[in-house]
């Protein structure tokens, strides 16, 4: 069940690309290769928060970019990395590849989703220095960073929501029964967005949401009315709370009354979700005033329970009632990405190996080998030994063994020339 729904495009930034320098002093002739390297493109996250409770947003933007990263510059400064663009989104909005329509992520957790990953930076010829090759001319242009069309889905959240009057105490309540620590405060409209709390029962939970309070002509979307019928609309179960204290002396039949008629004004499914309703401030209520309210819950045949969030009075019972009444219906479901990002550049591994007898020397076309190389640092172990299963892997050392190759010959790859070392 999703209730909002927006299409936006992400472009993550761009690698800046490496420098081609050479250091340069008085005194000093041909110095060497100083170009630093391009600073990496931003990436862009998405992110839970739970101040916001739509993707109005993202139906008024539709475009997102990160920015690029810096080129590098001579004297071996790197360029500067772009910063990463991180989007907020409801908790619980489902990331899906438009056209594929597949999931690349549910953002239910705490932790920021990478979506699209910005470009490397490419190096600059400083590293592309080696005993062979002391003079490089070249250096890396930074790669293109991932952009997609995703669509954007809230679902449903949480498991129970409360309803009710502001001051009913259901902020109160969330603070006793959950991990979550409202703001409690004795005037109206203290909660404008919702409060998310785990509450524990034995060794399972459900998450509850203490949510902005209803005001009369809610349904018809004044003050914060629209907001929290869409939350209510996400929750498996209402726990519509009463002061039947009457302690801001009101009505409780009439609150009751009057919250159920927004509800079904919103939407008749909305009406008939399945109520647990609540009775609070017992501790001040006195028995007349319980009485009254009892009486109407027995009469409407109503599953009513009394309760002090106060004093946690009977809220022990309510949880255990909540958690019995879940465990009948579907839970939440957290969606598991089954988006596939597609490799760059695809996996050809072709090859051919040629004899330069001219040059003395093995010529390999491979413009993959080639492009790994020069996103490889040469002086650095990890990323040469990455190269060097590269080239076993594709079987360009199997070949070479079959052409006799000797120990010491020279192998050319574009620009790259090796020797030939077992
Ligand atoms: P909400 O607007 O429904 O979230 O209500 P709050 O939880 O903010 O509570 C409103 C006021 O009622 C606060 O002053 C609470 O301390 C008080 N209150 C909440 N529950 C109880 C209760 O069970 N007994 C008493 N005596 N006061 C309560
Ligand atoms: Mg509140």
């Amino acid at each position: 069940m999703f209730i909002d729904k927006a299409r936006i495009l992400l472009k993550a930034g761009r690698g800046g690309d490496g420098a081609v320098s050479f250091h340069r002093e008085k005194y000093v002739a041909n110095g060497g290769p100083d170009g630093g390297d391009g600073g990496d493109g931003g990436s862009i996250y998405l992110v839970a928060d739970d101040h916001l409770s739509t993707l109005t947003d993202y139906k008024y933007r539709r475009k997102y970019e990160a920015d690029s990263g810096e080129n590098g510059r001579g004297n071996r400064c790197r360029g500067k990395s772009a910063d990463d663009l991180i989007l907020k989104v409801p908790r619980g909005t489902i990331v899906r590849e438009h056209e594929s329509g597949k999931i690349m992520a549910d953002i239910s957790g705490d932790e920021p989703v990478l979506i699209c990953k910005g470009g490397r930076g490419g190096f600059g010829n400083a590293k592309f220095a080696t005993p062979t090759r002391q003079i490089p001319r070249f250096a890396k242009t930074g790669t293109q960073g991932e952009s997609y069309d995703i669509s954007l889905e809230l679902k449903l959240i949480a498991d129970v929501g409360f309803a009710g009057f502001p001051n009913v105490g259901k902020s109160t309540l969330l603070s006793v029964i959950s991990n979550a620590r409202p703001k409690i405060a004795n005037y109206h409209f203290t909660t404008l967005t919702p409060n998310l709390g785990v509450v524990r029962v034995g060794d399972t939970s459900f998450v509850a949401a203490d949510i902005p309070g209803l005001i009369e002509g809610a349904s018809k979307g004044i003050g914060l009315g629209h907001d929290f019928l869409r939350h209510i609309e996400r929750c498996r179960l209402i726990v519509h709370v009463v002061d039947v204290s009457g302690s801001e002396g009101r009505d409780p039949v009439e609150d009751f009354e009057q919250i159920n008629r927004e509800l079904s004004e919103f939407s008749e499914e909305l009406g008939s979700r399945r109520q647990i309703v609540v009775g609070n401030k017992i501790d001040i209520a006195d028995s007349d005033m319980r009485e009254y309210f009892a009486s109407y819950a027995k009469e409407h045949d109503l599953d009513y329970m009394e309760i002090s969030a106060a004093t946690t009075d009977g809220t022990r019972e309510l949880v255990n009632h909540c958690a019995e009444i879940l465990a009948d219906m579907p839970p939440v479901k957290v969606y598991e990405p089954d988006f596939v990002k597609p490799e760059r550049g695809g996996r050809n591994r072709d090859f051919e190996i040629n004899r330069d007898d001219d040059n003395d020397e093995w010529v390999i076309e491979a413009p993959w080998l080639e492009r790994i190389l020069m996103q490889s640092n040469v002086d650095d172990y990890e990323s040469l030994m990455y190269f060097q299963n590269a080239l076993a892997d594709s079987g360009i050392l199997d070949r070479l063994v079959e052409l006799e190759v000797q120990e010491g010959d020279t192998i050319r790859i574009g620009d790259y020339q090796f020797d030939y070392i077992t």
